[in-house]
C-alpha cells in the first residue's frame, strides 16, 4: 500500500473487472483507498499499480444452500436413493447423531475454511438439530465468511427459541408438518422478520405423493406460506416458475447434488425464461464440496445440455446468481465490484485455462477454478493469497 498523505492507497492494473450490479465489462484499473474502492477506469493508470497481467476482478460468491456440519459423512450417499440418504430416516441423521460434537466441530471448520479458500464469503445453511444445532454453527466462527442459519424444528413450541437464534426457518420438507403447524412457523418467522425456506419439488414421487395428499403443488404451498425463497425446484414447471416469479420468492438450485443423488436436473433454462429470481447452492457437504465455481461450471452444462442457443448473456446471469443477486438478497456487508463500494472482492490469475477466451461471460462460468485465484480481498485486506 502507497502511504500518500496517510491514506492506504493501491492500485490493481491491466485487469477485466465485472463491475457493478450488472457485471459491466471494464478493461482497466481498479483504485483501492482506506478499504474501499475509490477508482475503476478504462485504460492504465497514472500511478504505480499492480500489473495483473490480464487477469479478472469479480465480486466474491454466496453459497445459498449447504449443509456444512454433514461434512462428517461424506459419501456416505454411495449405494443409496435420495430418500434413504437425507430423507427423515437417512443415513445422514445417524451419521449427525453418532458424531461427537468434536469431530462435528473439526470437519465444519474444514468446510468453512474451504468455502473462503474457493472465493465464497457467505453461505445460509439450512442446520439441523433445533436451536442446539443452530447454536453449535454459530459458534463455530471462520472469519470473515459470513454465515446465515435457518435451523428447523421438530414441536412447534420449539419456534420461538429458534427464531430468537436464528436467521429463520429452514424446513428439511413441506411434508412433514400439518398444515397448522407449517402456518404457525410461517407466521412466527414472518412476524419476526426472518427468513422461510423449504426445500421443494426435489423429488419427483414425493411431489407426486404431496399432490395427491394435499390437492395442491409443493410450489403452491411454499406460496401459500409465503416462503422467502424455495431450494432445488428440480421438477419445477414453467408454470410454476411464472407462479414464483409473480410471489417474488427466488429459487435455489443445486443440481450437483441433485445428479450426484440421482433426482434430476434442474431446469436452469425456464428459470432464465421466465425471468424468475435464483441463485446456486451446493447443498450436502456430504454429497459435494462447497465449491462455487464447480457448481457454476456444472450449472453451464445442465443449461448448454438442453439450450445450445445459451451463450454470453446467459453465462452472464449464472454468474450474477451466484454473486450479486443472493448478496442483494441475503443484505450482506458488502455490495458489487464499484466506486464508493468496500474494496471486497475475488482477484484471479488469467493462466492456463483462461488463457485465450474469446467470451469472459462464458469463459470464467466454464473454465474458471479455485487455482485461478490469486487473491481474496474483503475491506480492502487480502484474507487469501
Ligand atoms: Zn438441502
Amino acid at each position: 500500500m502507497d502511504g500518500a498523505g496517510g491514506l492506504s492507497k493501491k492500485t490493481l492494473s491491466n485487469v477485466v473487472i465485472l463491475t457493478g450490479r450488472e457485471l459491466e465489462i471494464t478493461r482497466g484499473y481498479l483504485v483501492i483507498e482506506d478499504g474501499m474502492i475509490k477508482e475503476i477506469s478504462e485504460g492504465s493508470p497514472q500511478s504505480r499499480a499492480v500489473d495483473l497481467k490480464g487477469g479478472f476482478i469479480m465480486p466474491p460468491f454466496v453459497n445459498a444452500h449447504t449443509h456444512v456440519v454433514d461434512s462428517v459423512a461424506k459419501e456416505l450417499y454411495l449405494g443409496r436413493s435420495q430418500p434413504q440418504v437425507v430423507g427423515p430416516s437417512g443415513v445422514k441423521f445417524k451419521a449427525l447423531e453418532s458424531t461427537s460434537p468434536a469431530v462435528a466441530k473439526q470437519a465444519t471448520k474444514a468446510t468453512l475454511k474451504e468455502m473462503l479458500a474457493t472465493g465464497t464469503i457467505a453461505h445460509c445453511d439450512f442446520r439441523e438439530g433445533g436451536v442446539a444445532g443452530v447454536d453449535f454453527l454459530r459458534r463455530i466462527s471462520c472469519s470473515p465468511l459470513k454465515s446465515v442459519i435457518l435451523g428447523r424444528f421438530s414441536r412447534t413450541e420449539e419456534i420461538p427459541a429458534l427464531l430468537s437464534r436464528a436467521d429463520g426457518i429452514g424446513l428439511p420438507s413441506l411434508a412433514i408438518f400439518s398444515e397448522d403447524e407449517m402456518e404457525e412457523a410461517a407466521a412466527a418467522a414472518h412476524r419476526a422478520g426472518k427468513l422461510l425456506a423449504a426445500h421443494v419439488a426435489e423429488n419427483a414421487e414425493e411431489m407426486a405423493a404431496y399432490r395427491n395428499k394435499h390437492h395442491r403443488s409443493e410450489v403452491e404451498q411454499a406460496i401459500k406460506l409465503n416462503c422467502s425463497f424455495v431450494v432445488h425446484a428440480t421438477h419445477c414447471t414453467e408454470e410454476e416458475f411464472l407462479k414464483l416469479k409473480a410471489n417474488g420468492i427466488p429459487v435455489v438450485f443445486c443440481p450437483r447434488s441433485n445428479s450426484l443423488l440421482g433426482v434430476g436436473v434442474p431446469r436452469i433454462d425456464l428459470a432464465l425464461k421466465t425471468g424468475v429470481e435464483f441463485f446456486f447452492g451446493t447443498d450436502n457437504v456430504m454429497t459435494c464440496q462447497p465449491d462455487m465455481f464447480d457448481e457454476v461450471s456444472f450449472a453451464w452444462r445442465c443449461l448448454r445440455r438442453v439450450d445450445t442457443s445459451a451463450g454470453s448473456e446467459e453465462a452472464r446471469r449464472l454468474l450474477l446468481a451466484a454473486t450479486i443477486n443472493p448478496l442483494e438478497f441475503f443484505k450482506l456487508p458488502w455490495g458489487p465490484v464499484e466506486e464508493g463500494r468496500a474494496a471486497t472482492f475475488l482477484v484471479l490469475a488469467r493462466k492456463n485455462n483462461l488463457l485465450h477466451l474469446s467470451d469472459v461471460y462464458a469463459g470464467l462460468v466454464n473454465r474458471a477454478r479455485v487455482d485461478n485465484i490469486r487473491e481474496i480481498y474483503c475491506g480492502g485486506k487480502i484474507i487469501i493469497s
